[in-house]
């Protein structure tokens, strides 16, 4: 299978989400090839199913598969077998992906934003013991040390640091409308 680059970032992520959930990288695998069946079957299919084609067990599969329904990063569809019973279905596809990442991005982008105003509205010293941030005003009046731990303040460089995170948001923008 040839994997654009959404498809290519999206299974990346997934990877270093679910061995950072496990603190396994194998489990990390284990959740990719999962992922990529369920994008190459391009239908809603059970976790019985899934196990078979992957020759893994159901139980552990399913195990995943919630961990990953929880972040969302798969999608899950009910279907009636018949009046009285439901079957339950797990599914991806490049719109569900294309959703994804525009959120995560998103969710990036405010951090970083939030983050740019902290910077040019208050902080411009940091102690590099607690990391507690000081207005010039409170840095004088304790004399450029931190009072908590008598560290020497260190002034912050906030332009370039704000042109650093707003060259990462423009791009991350311009990942998302293109
Ligand atoms: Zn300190």
């Amino acid at each position: 299978m040839v994997e654009d680059l959404e498809t290519s970032l999206f299974l990346e992520y997934a990877k270093r989400r679910i061995s950072f959930e496990y603190d396994n990288e194998e489990t990390g695998e284990l959740a990719v090839k999962i992922l990529r069946t369920l994008i190459e079957r391009n239908e809603a299919i059970p976790d019985e199913t899934l196990a078979l084609i992957l020759g893994t067990s159901a139980t552990e599969i399913r195990r995943i598969l919630h961990v990953m329904h929880k972040t969302g990063l798969v999608g899950l569809a009910r279907e009636s077998v018949d009046q009285y019973r439901y079957e339950y279905k797990w599914f991806l596809n490049k719109d569900f992906i294309r959703k994804f990442l525009s959120q995560h991005i998103n969710k990036v982008t405010t951090k970083l934003m939030h983050r740019i105003n902290t910077l040019s509205s208050t902080t411009l010293y940091i102690c590099p013991t607690c990391f507690r941030g000081y207005t010039l005003d409170e840095a004088y009046e304790y004399d450029f040390r931190c009072p908590r731990d008598d560290t020497e303040l260190m002034q912050i460089d906030t332009p370039s640091e704000i042109a650093f995170l707003s060259n990462i948001i423009k791009n991350l923008r311009g990942e998302e409308t293109e």
